[in-house]
């Protein structure tokens, strides 16, 4: 007797041969040219939407909202510090602080509005983009204190430590463990896009550069 392996077909247009199956919360999949087509409205319709977000989690989407304002604000004021320097002889360095600053505020910025975004659409990349997204912050911030460290600067604040590293670790810890996320997010969709992993490495390349500077 054999057993009899279920073969994937695609929920949209009932194709059994595709290079990757996007799978749903309810059981449903799509093929790849059905998930371009129609892969975001076939989400919502078929999402979760049983399991309710807890105080917990929508408090941590608000806190990627803050974080999101407050790196809007560090990075203006950080560039507008830099702009000063326009004028100086050795030019290129600071437009190569100006290029890595962007990179590094900027690519926070949109890291943590698309995390809060995805959170709150239920999206299946949501939760493995969030948790790169806060390692992504993690990693810029050890190597950007890492040079500030080799240039000498005084030791940061106890608020920018715990902002940089406290911060992270505390919602990865709560991403990993949290009953509710798993209930929200189901683990067998949860799925990375090829665009997600450029969106992650920009603040990590902001700050590499940052180094040659
Ligand atoms: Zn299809």
């Amino acid at each position: 007797m054999s057993k009899i392996k279920s073969a994937d077909k695609c929920s949209g247009c009932g194709v059994t041969k595709s290079k990757t199956f996007w799978d749903y919360p309810n059981g449903t999949m799509l093929c790849d040219k059905c998930e371009k087509k129609f892969g975001n409205a076939w989400e919502t319709k078929n999402s979760n939407s049983a399991a309710k977000m807890s105080g917990w989690l929508i408090f941590f989407i608000v806190t990627l909202v803050l974080s999101c304002l407050l790196n809007i604000y560090l990075g203006y004021s950080d560039i507008a510090g830099v702009l000063i320097y326009l004028n100086q002889p050795n030019a290129f360095n600071v437009y190569l602080i100006l290029f890595a600053d962007i990179l590094i505020f900027g690519g926070i910025v949109v890291n943590y509005a698309y995390s809060a975004w995805l959170m709150s659409v239920r999206s299946s990349n949501a939760v493995p983009f969030t948790k790169l997204a806060l390692v992504a912050f993690l990693v810029t911030n050890i190597i950007s204190l890492a040079w500030l460290y080799k240039l000498g600067a005084e030791i940061p604040a106890a608020g920018d430590i715990s902002r940089a590293f406290i911060y992270p670790i505390i919602w990865l810890g709560y991403l990993n463990s949290s009953k509710n996320v798993e209930e929200v997010y189901p683990v067998n969709s949860r799925k990375l896009k090829t665009l997600d992993y450029l969106l992650l490495i920009v603040p990590v390349v902001g700050a590499i550069l940052m180094m040659f500077a």
